[in-house]
């Protein structure tokens, strides 16, 4: 789409919310079911789309998109109609006779901005919510992911209300135009730095925004853990989408003298999931460009590679790679990695990964493999994350009854299941009274009794 046909597009989605067709339940029902039949009739399709971005595999596109949406799709329409009742609470004496509850009502026109790591369904499980709640939307997915980007803006007109919802391709030019906007609500996925010009550009409207950013996500592993179990769920979390993924564990703490048998049963994993040569494995991703393939490099230029770190730059392939003990200050251990380098720290005790993980930008998941309890406790009560996993991996994320989002530099806002909805929903707060009688103990003119009464009410 043209820059300059950006902003009437979006004019006439406001206009067809103002005409309230998208408050009604059944519409947003007819809605949710639409994309699940886009989605059932073009499984090949979007499998072909992220095996060309980022050469996923067919069940790992399954798993952690494609019935990752089926999923939610399914709960959103199950749980929508209570979602969208009004959710009553109680009213103190002062106000009786009276009723008091929350009435959830849609924003409005939303836009959603994805990211190019699983663009599918991080386009895709915001619509869901927006949709659930009511509202028209503007989706923008990322341009890095060419191949997906292009299927759902072929196909989500053919299967959605098109006066409700527009895809806008593009790269910056076409996400500042869409920032001008007034939306009633923008929910962007990516890093921090454009996260902080999507809220700038917010503010200019007092658009609320949710940043569903990333950052460096912990793993803690304890020397009593189970480790063979450990091994397999860390490596399956981390090589997902060789390693693109928010939530992957960015590096493992471990304790001195357990680095060794850890860093044995990681090689014995990976050889299991991906054979002795992972290029050849048709189960292993690629790096989603060549930059980001670069910045992986750098990453690594500076470092003793204990396992791995071959790469193919024409396949933009990197190996899934360990790297034990890498200084503190170098890039690895500075910025996020966000693909297939797993570092290994060994601290002198494990309990030191609590100050090492609070020293640092509160992450947006933290995992923790133990099986003492008490160390558990102590993890959960003196750290902060956006949500935590404890012996497994990325998990949580299967559980719509969990809220999923960042605190601190990791993000703000939540989504998925119920928590989606009520981000794209305004939860109206009604009170209403009864003329049954009217007790004057708050009208003037005002007395000692009535105060007395009032105090005594209160
Ligand atoms: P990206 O490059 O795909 O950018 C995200 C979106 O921002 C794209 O739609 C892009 O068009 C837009 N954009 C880029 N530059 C812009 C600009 N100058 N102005 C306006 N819009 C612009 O994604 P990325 O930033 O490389 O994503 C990687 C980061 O995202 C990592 O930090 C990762 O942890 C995080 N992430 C978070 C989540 C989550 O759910 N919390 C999920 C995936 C990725």
């Amino acid at each position: 789409m043209q820059t300059a046909m950006i902003a009437p597009a979006v004019q006439q989605l406001y206009e067809y919310f103002s005409g309230g067709t998208t408050r009604s339940i059944a519409w947003r029902k007819q809605q949710l079911n639409n994309l699940q039949q886009m989605i059932d009739d073009s499984e090949q399709a979007i499998f072909e789309a992220l095996r060309e971005d980022l050469g996923k595999a067919e069940q790992e596109s399954w798993l952690s998109e494609v019935g990752y949406l089926q999923t939610d799709i399914r709960h959103s329409l199950r749980h929508l109609s209570k979602w969208s009742s009004p959710r009553k609470v109680s009213t103190p004496v002062v106000a009786q006779p009276g009723k008091s509850y929350l009435q959830p009502e849609p924003l409005g026109t939303v836009l959603i901005i994805g990211a190019w790591n699983y663009p599918f369904q991080l386009l895709l499980a915001p619509l869901v919510a927006a949709i659930s709640a009511g509202n028209c939307a503007v989706l923008k997915p990322s341009e890095l992911a060419p191949a997906t980007s292009k299927l759902l803006a072929t196909l989500l007109p053919r299967y959605l209300d098109s006066k409700a919802f527009l895809v806008v391709q593009g790269a910056v030019e076409e996400t500042t135009e869409l920032l001008r906007q007034p939306f009633d609500h923008i929910l962007y996925t990516g890093g921090e730095a454009v996260g902080k010009i999507v809220m700038r550009a917010a503010a200019e409207h007092l658009t609320p925004v949710t940043l569903e950013l990333g950052g460096k996500s912990p793993c803690i592993v304890a020397g009593d853990c189970d480790l063979d179990v450990a091994a397999a769920r860390i490596v399956w979390s981390k090589w997902m989408n060789a390693g693109q993924t928010c939530v992957a564990p960015d590096y493992i703490l471990t304790e001195k003298g357990f680095s060794g048998p850890l860093m044995s049963a990681l090689q014995k994993q990976l050889t299991a999931f991906y054979g002795t040569d992972p290029a050849t494995s048709p189960d292993y991703g690629r790096i989603i460009n060549q930059r980001h393939f670069q910045r992986l490099q750098e990453c690594l230029s500076d470092q003793r590679v204990s396992f791995g770190g071959q790469t193919n730059p024409a396949e933009r392939y990197m190996a899934p790679t360990l790297v034990l003990d890498p200084p503190l200050k170098s890039k690895l251990m500075q910025e996020e990695i966000f693909g297939p380098i797993l570092p290994v720290i060994s601290l002198e005790k494990i309990d030191d990964a609590i100050p090492f993980i609070n020293n640092r930008p509160k992450p947006l998941a933290l995992y923790l493999y133990t099986e003492n309890q008490a160390f558990e406790q102590q993890v959960l009560t003196r750290t902060s994350a956006g949500s935590v996993c404890i012996n497994d991996g990325m998990m949580f994320m299967a559980n719509p009854q969990l809220p999923f989002g960042g605190v601190g530099n990791s993000g703000m806002g939540r989504y998925h299941g119920q928590w989606g909805f009520d981000t794209f929903s305004h939860l109206k707060a009604v009170m209403k009274r009864s003329n049954w009688f009217d007790i004057n103990w708050r009208y003037p003119p005002f007395s000692a009794a009535k105060l007395k009464k009032l105090k005594w009410v209160s």
